[in-house]
């Protein structure tokens, strides 16, 4: 690999190159949040990445991104991680359905501690209608673009989470 002189490599298909922390991937989104912590590489599917910028804007609130893109082999070493996460940066299994490549990462965890039910409710309904497939749990929401892959949009819940969601 080629030596870094700004510590994350960034690759979204028309540019590739190295940038520092700040550096905003997508509007609202810094390079030091969407990268994997381990490899220090930002590499998305872009089509998710314009979602997720939409979602921040219909929103309108901040959304703290507590877990970006992985590469398989930081995967590999988060207990509860599955092989086919969809936040990796080149999927082993999955492939994007229009070009046919090996699917980047296209989810994100957004962290919830704080957020009144009300915020947490609309954060879920704005994602699924731009098409994001959401796993709630207590403090964080997983959001992810899985419909890339030509799979169903899903919902699911992490642990007891789904009793607590709907008593909310
Ligand atoms: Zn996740």
């Amino acid at each position: 690999m080629q030596k870094m002189t700004n510590p994350y490599f960034l690759n979204n298909g028309e540019y590739q190159g190295d940038v520092k922390g700040d550096f905003e991937v997508v509007p609202f989104f810094i390079a030091d949040e969407l990268a994997c912590p381990k490899a220090k590489i930002i590499q998305y599917e872009p089509i998710y990445l314009c979602r997720l910028t939409t979602l921040r804007v219909m929103v309108d609130h901040s959304m703290p991104v507590n877990s970006g893109a992985r590469t398989p082999s930081y995967n590999k070493l988060l207990e509860g991680a599955h092989y086919r996460s969809l936040h990796q940066t080149i999927n082993p299994v999955h492939k994007n359905i229009r070009t046919g490549q090996a699917l980047k990462a296209c989810a994100n965890d957004i962290g919830t501690r704080g957020w009144s039910i009300a915020k947490i409710k609309n954060f879920v309904a704005k994602a699924e209608l731009l098409g994001f497939s959401v796993g709630i749990a207590k403090t964080f929401i997983h959001i992810d673009g899985r419909d890339l892959a030509g799979l169903p949009q899903h919902r699911f819940y992490y642990g007891s989470a789904k009793a607590w969601y709907e008593n909310i």
